[in-house]
């Protein structure tokens, strides 16, 4: 290599570095996957607010009610049904899914701009949504699934909740048995016993994935190059 073409190694080595981290790379899906219940929302909830974690959560648009504590355009983006065919249709949704006879679904365009931006993206979404990112894109998704600790706590826990009617709670309930079987199609699964303990856990998973050398090894390459020229 030419002195100049060594310089400009060790310039993208060091513009790299300045943005905090000497390796760059591509954003992580990171998708987490629960029967209701389970605790994912909380969990959710507070891996979001790890500003150090710095993870974006994917707002699903879906033809389910709101709930009174849910806001538009943060939680969900709450559509109807046309309008949500219309986007399924148009192919905009990265992935969809009836769950608990209501559509849910990832819009496409802000994941690819995450993602794009070396940003990792969190993903609240089913089974059959998680297939589908699978298929499309299984080099970029970490998948964790999370187990209640027993069905017991499961059905206390929506309860508690009380945002849903009886009969919904049923059908969730229902539901429960065939989303837990659905378990052994993930990277990790987690027994949410204890908040802290999961959330720590989850936080082990996205730092341990960052670091990953296959995600990276382009930027690892040009570092190493620019280390040994040292
Ligand atoms: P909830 O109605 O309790 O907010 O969500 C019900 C289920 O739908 C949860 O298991 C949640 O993970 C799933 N879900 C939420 N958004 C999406 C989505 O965009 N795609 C898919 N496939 N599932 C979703």
């Amino acid at each position: 290599m030419t002195n100049a073409g060594k310089k400009a190694v060790r310039d993208e080595a060091r513009a790299d570095a300045m943005d905090g981290d000497p390796i760059i790379r591509r954003g992580l899906m990171l998708i987490l996957s629960s029967p209701s219940g389970a605790g994912k929302t909380t969990l959710t909830r507070d891996l979001l607010s790890d500003r150090a974690l710095d993870l974006t959560l994917s707002i699903s648009v879906t033809t389910r009610a709101r709930r009174s504590s849910e806001v538009h355009g943060i939680h969900y983006n709450f559509v109807t049904k046309d309008d949500f065919l219309k986007l399924r249709d148009r192919d905009d949704l990265l992935e969809w899914a009836e769950v608990h006879g209501n559509f849910y679904g990832t819009p496409r365009e802000p994941v690819d701009k995450v993602l794009s931006a070396g940003r990792d993206m969190l993903f609240d979404i089913d089974y059959q949504g998680t297939q589908q990112v699978l298929q499309k894109a299984s080099g970029d998704a970490v998948t964790i699934f999370i187990l209640p600790p027993s069905m017991k706590e499961l059905k206390s826990r929506l309860e508690r909740r009380a945002e849903d009617a009886p009969d919904v709670i049923a059908k969730r309930l229902d539901n429960a048995r065939n989303e837990i079987s659905r378990w052994p199609m993930y990277d990790y699964v987690i027994v949410n016993e204890d908040i802290q303990r999961a959330l720590h856990e989850v936080t082990a998973i996205v730092v341990a994935e960052r670091l990953k050398r296959t995600r990276s090894e382009a930027s690892i390459s040009r570092f190493v190059q620019g280390l040994l020229e040292e």
